[in-house]
């Protein structure tokens, strides 16, 4: 199995899976070009993608998915409610490449089995995702103002797993953001904090080897050091050498991740 976050912060989220038989982008708020850029310089062929999975509507998860879906004749799966709110916003898609799922209920795409979870955001039906091949799994969650038992149950045992680190909490109540756009962002239908980031993962990892991620940062609310220290700091004190026991990366805005293979 490999996985590459082609990007993740809110200019734009793609995240690449690949088993022996498929490969699909979560994802695809960045432009087609963009993506197909991305995918080129991983040494995929973007037309071999066998389909894009949506988290939530929101225009930094879809921007680019109706231009690859018409491009590349690519399916698009997504729950009921997350189809309808986006399907004004992604123009045509033909209909035989527009697949819902139900939340919650385990589906496949050949060889992988997928898993999505409801998650708790300020779109209509957001989710994240856990995949399963053979003995590997991989979970993501990101835009999510909290995380409820059912998440931490969904994303324990995971090999990898890319979770939100979005902001610094004193950043934020300080920065230049309107007050109302600062109460979205910590409510709980917002966005997780490097805080929230470093508790949650204290508490879901064993410390057996884990690929962690963290995604989704913020331009103007986190720098990428601070996101890591915190997260580090956190899982530290919590007995998680950071360097031995896990791996601990960061994702970007603007460029791929290293590629993970299991
Ligand atoms: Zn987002
Ligand atoms: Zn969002």
């Amino acid at each position: 199995m490999r996985f590459c976050s082609l990007a993740s912060g809110s200019s734009g989220n793609c995240q690449y899976i690949e088993t022996d038989k498929v490969k699909l982008l979560v994802d695809a708020g960045l432009s087609g070009k963009k993506i197909q850029e991305s995918l080129i310089s991983i040494e995929v062929d973007p037309s071999t993608i066998n389909g894009i999975l949506v988290t939530h509507e929101h225009k930094d998860h879809i921007h680019g998915i109706g231009i690859l879906s018409r491009r590349f004749n690519i399916p698009i799966y997504a729950n009921e409610k997350t189809w309808i709110s986006m399907e004004s916003q992604i123009g045509e898609v033909k209909e035989e490449n527009k697949i819902t799922f139900n939340t919650d209920k385990t589906f496949e795409i050949n060889d992988l089995n997928i898993h999505p979870f409801m998650i708790s955001h300020d779109a209509i039906e957001p989710v994240g995702y856990s995949f399963y091949y053979k003995d590997i799994k991989i979970s993501l969650v990101t835009d999510t103002g909290c995380v409820s038992e059912e998440v931490k149950e969904n994303i324990k045992n995971s090999h990898l797993l890319l979770i939100e680190s979005n902001h610094d909490v004193e950043m934020l109540k300080v920065g230049k953001y309107p007050w109302y756009l600062k109460r979205r962002i910590l409510g709980e239908h917002g966005h997780l904090s490097n805080d929230d980031a470093g508790k949650l993962l204290a508490e879901v990892l064993c410390g057996k080897n884990e690929c962690i991620l963290l995604g989704h940062l913020s331009k103007e609310n986190n720098f990428p050091e601070l996101a890591y220290q915190t997260v580090a700091n956190i899982l530290t004190e919590k007995g998680i050498n950071v360097t031995k026991d896990i791996s601990l990366d960061l994702t970007y805005r603007d460029r791929p991740s290293k590629v993970y293979n299991f």
